[in-house]
């Protein structure tokens, strides 16, 4: 099992995967029959959470505010629909062809379900959707953090992840126990439309790890133009929020604070962020350039 997991590792990295992580499928008792990798493939042994890197260039424009299509290409649609996707399917093949089945899982929302109609009286509607930012977690990848978002060591809220469900026995990871969110409430304090709460919180547990997430109104997600995308599914599905503000504020604290694996030469946020509010008007956030912030503690 161990040689297995290895090969397939490596295979996964050489096929262009920067995260991958293993659950086996005792880490998602308990969780409801719609949104349970359980359900899609009751006879699986394995879970395994496929990651590639947003990379921080692609949130450039954005913090910038003058090119947003870079994000929505490369950060989003072409980076899921391409780059992970292709990544996933060559996984796929790799486990196959060495005669274990193999289902890759797209990231729809689940939020849309349901979509069809029970084929046994004990069996949830088509199509069942799992959550992938708790999947993730479960597979050992990071954790969720107070802006509601999946945060792992090395890149922070900057991945897209993919899935796939298999009979080949592979050996799980370990739930991350390192501690990524800061609580610094940075993502609520930039957020133009005041949707991520300050002062309310839930305890979401996944696979035995407890994280507090604030209370997050998506409702002002969907009508954000600070870097937010629509579901590009349904339009019931939560919005793509990893360009936005929020987290671009996510990924300068995380660097600031030395948090992250992936380190760069020169800071993220460059000067004092931007935001437009619920009726378009452009503001100058409290949200400053971290070398802004050394700057006046030398002082
Ligand atoms: S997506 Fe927009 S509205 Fe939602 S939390 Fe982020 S900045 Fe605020
Ligand atoms: S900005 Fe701070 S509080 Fe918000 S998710 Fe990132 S680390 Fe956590």
């Amino acid at each position: 099992m161990a040689e297995l997991t290895q090969q397939f590792k490596e295979f996964a990295s050489n096929a262009g995967a920067d995260l991958v992580g293993i659950a086996g499928m005792d880490r998602f008792a308990g969780w409801p029959p719609e949104r349970s990798p359980v359900s899609i493939f009751p006879d699986a042994k394995a879970v395994v959470a496929v990651g590639r890197r947003i990379t921080r260039g692609t949130l450039r424009g954005n913090e910038e505010g003058t090119n947003f299509n870079t994000y929505q290409s490369f950060g989003y649609h072409w980076l899921d629909n391409e780059f992970v996707a292709l990544t996933v399917f060559e996984c796929v093949e790799s486990l196959e062809d060495g005669g274990w089945e193999a289902v890759p899982l797209f990231p729809f929302p689940p939020e849309a379900w349901p979509q069809g109609i029970p084929v046994r009286p004990d069996m949830p509607a088509p199509n069942v959707y799992p959550d992938f930012s708790h999947v993730a977690v479960a597979c050992g990848l990071g954790e969720i953090g107070i802006n509601g978002d999946l945060l792992t060591p090395r890149f922070g809220p900057r991945q897209r992840i993919q899935l796939i469900l298999t009979d080949a026995p592979l050996q799980p990871d370990p739930v991350c126990q390192s501690r990524i969110c800061q609580d610094c409430m940075a993502c609520a304090e930039s957020c133009p439309l005041g949707a991520i709460s300050k002062d309310e919180f839930d305890d979401l547990t996944i696979a035995g790890k407890t994280m507090r997430v604030a209370k997050i109104d998506y409702e002002k997600c969907r009508s954000c133009q600070n870097g937010a995308c629509p579901n590009r599914y349904h339009q019931a599905g939560k919005p793509d929020r990893l360009g936005a503000v929020c987290n671009r504020t996510c990924v300068e604290a995380l660097e600031t604070r030395e948090i992250l694996a992936e380190s760069f030469q020169n800071p993220f946020r460059k000067r004092n962020a931007w935001g437009i509010d619920q009726i378009g008007n452009v503001t100058e956030l409290p949200v400053e350039p971290a070398s802004s912030r050394e700057s006046e503690e030398g002082e």
